[in-house]
């Protein structure tokens, strides 16, 4: 307790406790309980002291966009629960079994089979959400809600890999409300689905309360909690 909290803490329990605020207001306003709402801080771009100041402000939940940086801080900070929410390479497959990460962004049978290979010949097990496209106004990242359950049951057939729930990366709109129906038909292809496979990783710093409306159990949110993010470098590797 004496520890010196390093710069930016504050600042990040006072947006936690206020985002957390929020998310209990959201529930509430739908009847459920807030305890069923994990909060993942998206950290990517970010300063490692910022992935400590999120750990140190109790969320232990910490989101990263990129292989390597998840590597990296993985390597360095201590008592975070790891979540991948970036696009998946293939050749990624080993850092993301070694840190155990819940993958939200599972979109391609190929980087299905890559997880869940590495994932067995370590004993281990692979934990991923489904990446669902459902919006016609970007050519976002998913599998069309059309081949979902053809893509869950080939899924099903990967050993080492194992299912639990789908995730929603909608293009940005004009209003947190424009998402609110495709936050609901999200909660509706879930329904259908096994009770283990029912995670919902929906809503960022602009659409939370809508998405916990809606029935996230994960909640996905960056700027709320960190403040705006440093443009990336253009250099170093890419999107890996
Ligand atoms: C960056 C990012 C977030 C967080 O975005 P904010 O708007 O800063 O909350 C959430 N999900 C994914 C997939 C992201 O890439």
């Amino acid at each position: 307790m004496s520890e010196p909290r390093p710069a930016g803490v504050a600042a990040v329990v006072d947006r936690v406790a206020a985002v957390r605020r929020r998310i209990a207001a959201a529930a509430g306003r739908a009847g459920r309980d807030p305890g069923e709402v994990t909060l993942v801080a998206v950290a990517k771009l970010q300063p490692l002291e910022a992935v400590r100041a999120a750990v140190a402000a109790g969320v232990p939940d910490i989101g990263e966009n990129y292989a390597q940086e998840l590597a990296d801080r993985a390597a360095a900070v201590a008592g975070a629960r790891w979540h991948f929410v970036g696009r998946i390479q293939r050749n990624k497959a080993p850092v993301l079994v070694e840190t155990r990460a819940l993958v939200h962004s599972l979109d391609s049978l190929p980087a299905a089979r890559a997880l869940g290979r590495r994932a067995h010949a370590a004993g281990a097990v692979a934990r991923a959400l489904v990446q669902v496209e459902l919006d016609e106004r970007q050519a976002a990242h998913g599998v069309p809600a059309a081949s979902l359950d053809e893509f869950i049951a080939a899924c099903g057939g990967v050993e080492g890999l194992q299912l639990e729930g789908l995730m929603l990366m909608p293009a940005p709109a004009a209003s947190p409300e424009d998402q609110r129906p495709l936050f609901r038909r999200l909660a509706e292809l879930a329904k259908r689905l096994a009770p283990g496979m029912r995670a919902l990783s929906m809503g960022m710093t602009a659409d939370f309360e809508v998405a916990v409306e809606e029935g996230a159990t994960l909640v996905r949110v960056g700027t709320a909690i960190f403040g705006p993010r440093p443009t990336k470098k253009a250099t170093k590797g890419g999107a890996g």
